[in-house]
């Protein structure tokens, strides 16, 4: 059943255009379209199946031996795969940066996999390679704002990079760090530099012990596989603990001082724009003052809260952005573009050279291929998708869209607030937010019990929040994530919460009461909830 006849003739014609609007190829690609419309209207979750059932699934490691018609091969797709997919498009799923996506990227897409242009060599992309360099200096005027001069000096220019196009935020943290990299362990008399020498002969040669990155607990993890890669260690990565949950600047001097102290060089701080976990925007301006002082470079993990720059109304909480050395932006999450797209911008577009790599049958010097300075090579034409979302959404289309999402944030805060069984947790600066469930009579208790009575207190909190994090999820009607947090309110702890990301423009008040009144009602059901509120 369903397989097809293995031979040339037939192969080839998968390769060759289909003849007619009413071909079969046609029909299955209604038919695929129609199905994913209506799954995404559908719950978080459609079907309740476990795991493991799925696996059973996905269990065959042998490839299979013969050819399957495309027909029967789309209706297993719908059977195993989307059937058991998650519903990141359904306004309860409040829990990851992952959301809806606007619907014009469903045929925007076709042209992009339609035309299938390898960004890595201009041979391969002509019109692609400008678009792309135009994007990244959209993306640089936003942050930077240059005067025309400056962009029409470097936009196209082949000995320069305003940016790199990433496949996300992790590569674009690792591309900015690797150019601070190049940049400290430059060559210089007698010796080659890091990029040709390696990083042993750097430190002999420039006489440091170690070469360290600093961020705050809150940093994202990909900065910790950056300092890996990148040969420095992750015990390098030098993450400041941040009970208010953003880097001081007073401790960022002090930690930078005692390690250049100890013989090491201190690379780069990074201030974060946006944590993954609340929200929280170091306080950049400062930050960037520090970086002056101990004479390293600064980047910006503006990865989530990049796209705040679009609004008029919040873009003041970034202020100091445009001092850093490099930034970190990804299209993926609050520009609403399919995932794939991240951006590294760099303040300078000489630094991109540092990393620039030439080979003869590809990259040749003097070329305006982008795959000189970016860490991935062959890449798909993504950034037509962040072209396009720009223009459609235009700036003031996308400062509705911040705004209205820090907007519900806020009203979601004040809910929480309100209901006598809940505590927020972190309060939102852009439209992330934590809180935890906790009956009104221990949060009384709390405020006058001694270290040892919160502590436990806290204890069987941080199951409840687990449980019903857990419940919730499963009943799949909605989905709200989950970490643990410092909190200044609780500060010899960290405490479990939970943690909202209100992304989807389509999530409305009416869903967040539901969402509360739902954790309300699964909590009373567990055993903590009744162990709270019978001990005195
Ligand atoms: C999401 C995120 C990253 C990682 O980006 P990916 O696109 O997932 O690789 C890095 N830093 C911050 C602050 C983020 O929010």
């Amino acid at each position: 059943m369903g397989e097809a006849q293995v031979s040339l003739r037939h192969l080839y014609r998968v390769f060759t255009k289909p003849e007619h609007q009413d071909s079969k190829l046609a029909q299955i690609e209604q038919h695929l379209s129609d199905n994913i419309l209506d799954f995404l209207s559908q719950h978080v979750v459609t079907k309740k199946t476990l795991l493991e059932e799925i696996e059973q699934d996905f269990s065959d490691s042998r490839v299979p031996e013969s050819p399957e018609f495309v027909s029967s091969h789309a209706e297993s797709l719908l059977d195993k795969l989307v059937a058991h997919s998650v519903n990141t498009y359904s306004p309860t799923f409040i829990g990851h940066m992952t959301s809806a996506l606007p619907y014009f990227h469903l045929p925007l897409s076709k042209l992009m996999v339609g035309l299938n242009q390898n960004l890595v060599k201009i041979e391969t992309s002509k019109a692609f390679t400008p678009l792309e360099r135009q994007v990244l200096g959209m993306m640089h005027h936003l942050v930077y704002n240059e005067d025309d001069i400056f962009y029409q000096r470097y936009l196209h220019s082949a000995r320069h990079a305003l940016g790199a196009f990433c496949s996300g935020g992790t590569v674009a943290n690792i591309t900015a760090l690797w150019v601070a990299r190049n940049k400290a362990l430059g060559p210089e008399k007698g010796f080659g530099g890091v990029a040709k020498e390696g990083l042993a002969s750097a430190y002999r040669h420039y006489g440091i012990n170690n070469l360290g990155v600093m961020c705050s607990k809150r940093g994202h993890y990909s900065l910790s596989k950056a300092v890996d890669a990148l040969g420095i260690g992750r015990q390098q990565l030098l993450a400041l603990p941040c009970p208010t949950q953003t880097l001081k600047p007073e401790d960022a001097l002090k930690a930078g001082k005692a390690y250049q102290e100890s013989g090491n060089r201190l690379l780069a701080i990074v201030g974060v724009g946006g944590t993954t976990e609340t929200g929280h925007i170091d306080p950049l301006d400062e930050l960037a003052d520090v970086a002056k002082e101990l004479g390293c470079w600064f980047h910006v993990d503006a990865a989530w809260g990049g796209a705040t720059l679009f609004s008029n109304k919040h873009r003041h909480k970034l202020k100091g952005i445009e001092r850093a050395d490099s930034i970190t932006i990804d299209a993926h999450k609050q520009m609403y573009v399919p995932m794939g797209a991240g951006m590294a911008l760099f303040k300078d577009p000489e630094n991109a050279n540092v990393v620039r790599h030439h080979a003869q049958y590809i990259l040749r010097e003097g070329s305006k291929d982008l795959g000189a300075t970016t860490l991935e090579g062959s890449r798909n034409g993504m950034a037509m998708m962040v072209y396009s979302s720009l223009h459609i959404f235009g700036r003031r289309g996308y400062e509705l869209l911040i705004d209205q999402s820090i907007e519900k944030a806020k009203t979601f805060a004040e809910m929480i607030n309100r209901h006598p069984d809940f505590e927020l947790i972190t309060a939102p600066t852009l439209s992330l937010l934590t809180y935890r469930i906790c009956p009104r009579d221990i949060q009384t208790q709390l405020q006058s019990a001694d270290t040892e009575k919160v502590n436990e207190l806290n204890q069987v909190l941080d199951r409840l929040v687990v449980n019903v994090q857990k419940l919730q999820r499963e009943a799949g009607k909605s989905f709200v994530s989950r970490t643990r947090l410092e909190s200044p309110d609780y500060p010899a702890n960290s405490v479990t919460v939970f943690r909202v990301v209100l992304a989807n423009p389509l999530t409305s008040r009416h869903d967040l009461q539901a969402i509360l009144a739902e954790q309300h009602t699964i909590a009373q059901k567990t055993q903590e909830w009744q162990h709270l509120n019978s001990s005195e």
